[in-house]
């Protein structure tokens, strides 16, 4: 009985999902009838996830779900990891991120293979977008993280306070959850994860069902990298997986990385138990192409900014407002760079864009191609389903002339499609970007520098590209997150690495000298206290004398309290 019991809960405790990968077999096209697993409730019930290619019908893998009521076990070891790992110093949390820097790169092949069937991005793009970020943000980590995580002197101008040493200390929350996204199923929980561990936090990630096996892969590095035990763990599964994490206090925080309604619900049930929150949502990116810019060079930019990933980026390409002067040449631009694209297999060495991940992706993209229709949009190419290549395959679509009320300049399309409208002028181009719920990222497509630097921070957005698309999620440096319905909080760079961490501020004194606002509080006190803030209210020499005259024969009182000379500087900043 007993033998009985400690399986169970050992089966629990030690859970880790099986692997099993199944050879590409390029004869097996048969098209994939994958469902949003997400909307699947019964993920509770059900006890394996089969992953089937989107590219070409085939298996995949499968993994084991994790049952919910496992979930607290994980939550217990993961939080028992971060006991340990928070007191390791940061030039040993170092080691095992740059093994798995190695790892990743060693691997490259097996990975980028691995998200090519999974998800349907093709190989190359797989190597380019999910791999160089973790590369990029590993160097920013073991570089400029260790030294930004350091404690640091706070230089305090206060005047009351110029006896003091205060001082930053930058403390790991815990135990996070790290709910991912199916579109880019490694590089995003892997820079994420990769960031909260060097912070001396430890999480568990909940890939999308739709794409558990990168999910699987993404931990199985870290556990070969040799952080500790425990430290980062995956559950597999959708919404009833995800809500345990959430419904746990001893998960201080989530980044939750997906759409904007499951966020709402995330931030809320996160609310419950105060975790702190991180939303990376959806977008609506705008690209604005100005009258003087290089329109060759701006069409081959948007091209691959609104196609990469077969348009299921949430910093794709999704409104072009472009310049009425330029607006039929660059559409034609665009169109010519657009009909290169090679629609094909993810695996075969000529393939620019892959399928879409599934069903409901496309239905969502033919949706907003019929809406533009009946609105009087212009269909320049594409707009179809590509049959003879499977069912999930799309051609890369362009609708000229469109309008603010369609839906596909409205709602996030998440597909192969991009809109193109004319504006008056760039004013009118910036409005428009930013009349949207979104507020991802956008680009600014010009010659001219001033104009760029005049009109980016104009725009509501998390970040701006000029004459590039979607800079910021590379560039480790770079902010990533967006404003209104596209998220809250950021990753990546310093403000990113500070969101993981909670800053406790420290200030010291030895002088001995009580504070001058303790008990008892004496007319004395009151007096000065006026003196000073009547000469602060309307500064004048006039003033500042009477205040002088009036403090000098305090000034044994005050050397009780403070060193008047210390203080002399933060008061004068006082008085601008
Ligand atoms: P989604 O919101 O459907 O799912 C995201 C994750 O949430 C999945 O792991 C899912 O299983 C989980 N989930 C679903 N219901 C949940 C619940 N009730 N509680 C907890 N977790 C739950 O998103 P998706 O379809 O996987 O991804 C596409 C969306 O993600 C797009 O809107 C895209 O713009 C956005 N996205 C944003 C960024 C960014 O950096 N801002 C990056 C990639 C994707």
């Amino acid at each position: 009985m007993f033998a009985v019991l400690r399986g169970t809960v050992w089966r629990f405790v030690s859970y880790t999902p099986p692997l099993r990968y199944t050879k590409f077999d390029a004869a097996f096209a048969i098209p994939a009838l994958q469902e949003n697993l997400n909307a699947c409730s019964n993920l509770k019930r059900m006890e394996r996830i089969v992953v089937k290619s989107p590219a070409d019908g085939s298996v995949v893998g499968e993994v084991a779900v994790t049952p919910p009521e496992a979930i607290e076990a994980m939550i217990a070891r993961a939080h028992a990891a971060y006991l340990h790992w928070r007191e390791v110093p940061m030039h040993q949390r170092v080691e095992p991120l740059r093994r798995l820097k190695r790892l990743i790169l060693q691997e490259r092949h097996a990975i980028a293979e691995l998200v090519a069937r999974e998800q349907g991005k093709p190989r190359i793009e797989a190597m380019i977008v999910e791999l160089f970020p973790p590369l990029d943000v590993s160097a920013f980590l073991m570089y400029d993280g260790v030294r930004l995580l350091q404690p640091r002197r706070v230089r305090s101008k206060n005047p009351f306070f110029s006896d003091r040493r205060s001082t930053y200390y930058f403390h790991p929350y815990g135990v996070w959850a790290v709910i991912a996204p199916w579109n880019y199923p490694f590089t995003i929980p892997m820079t994420q994860l990769m960031a909260l561990t060097l912070a001396g936090n430890a999480a568990l990630l909940k890939p999308s069902p739709l794409t558990p096996l990168t999910g699987a892969k993404v931990v199985e590095l870290f556990e070969r990298a040799g952080f500790p035990e425990g430290l980062v763990q995956v559950v597999q599964g959708g919404a009833p997986q995800g809500s345990a994490l959430l419904a746990n206090p001893t998960v201080r925080g989530v980044i939750f990385t997906g759409s904007v309604p499951i966020g709402r619900t995330v931030a809320e049930q996160a609310a419950k138990t105060n975790k702190k929150v991180i939303l990376e949502l959806g977008g609506k990116d705008p690209a604005l192409v100005l009258a003087d810019a290089d329109l060759q060079h701006a069409a081959q930019g948007i091209a691959w900014a609104s196609m990469v990933n077969a348009g299921q980026t949430c910093a794709s390409v999704e409104r072009v407002y472009v310049e009425q002067r330029v607006y039929e040449p660059f559409l034609e631009a665009l169109r010519a760079e657009l009909a290169k694209i090679r629609l094909g297999h993810p695996l075969h060495a000529e393939t620019d864009m892959g399928p879409v991940v599934a069903r409901f992706q496309r239905e969502r993209v033919q949706r907003h191609i019929e809406d533009a229709c009946a609105r009087g949009g212009r269909i320049v190419l594409g707009g179809r389903i590509r049959a003879d290549l499977g069912e999930l395959y799309h051609e890369p679509t362009l609708i000229a002339d469109a309008t603010d009320a369609m839906l596909g300049m409205q709602e996030e399309t998440f597909g192969p499609l991009v809109m193109v409208q004319p504006v008056a002028s760039a004013e009118e181009a910036v409005r428009k970007a930013n009349a949207s719920a979104f507020g991802l990222t956008a680009s600014i497509w010009t010659r001219d520098p001033r104009k760029a630097q005049r009109l980016a921070p104009m725009l509501e957005c998390g970040s701006v590209s000029v004459n590039s698309h979607i800079v910021a999620y590379g560039d480790s440096y770079g902010v990533w997150g967006g404003v209104k319905d596209s998220g809250v909080g950021r990753t990546h760079g310093e403000f990113g690495l500070y969101e993981l961490v909670q800053p406790q501020y420290v200030s010291e004194v030895y002088t001995g000298k009580p504070e001058l606002w303790w008990y008892p509080y004496s007319a004395r006190v009151h007096r000065i206290t006026d003196w000073l803030m009547a000469f602060l209210a309307s500064p004048s020499l006039k003033m500042g004398g009477a205040t002088a005259r009036r403090l000098l024969p305090e000034l044994r009182y005050l050397t009780r309290h403070f060193t008047p000379l210390k203080m002399t500087g933060g008061l004068l900043r006082y008085l601008r």
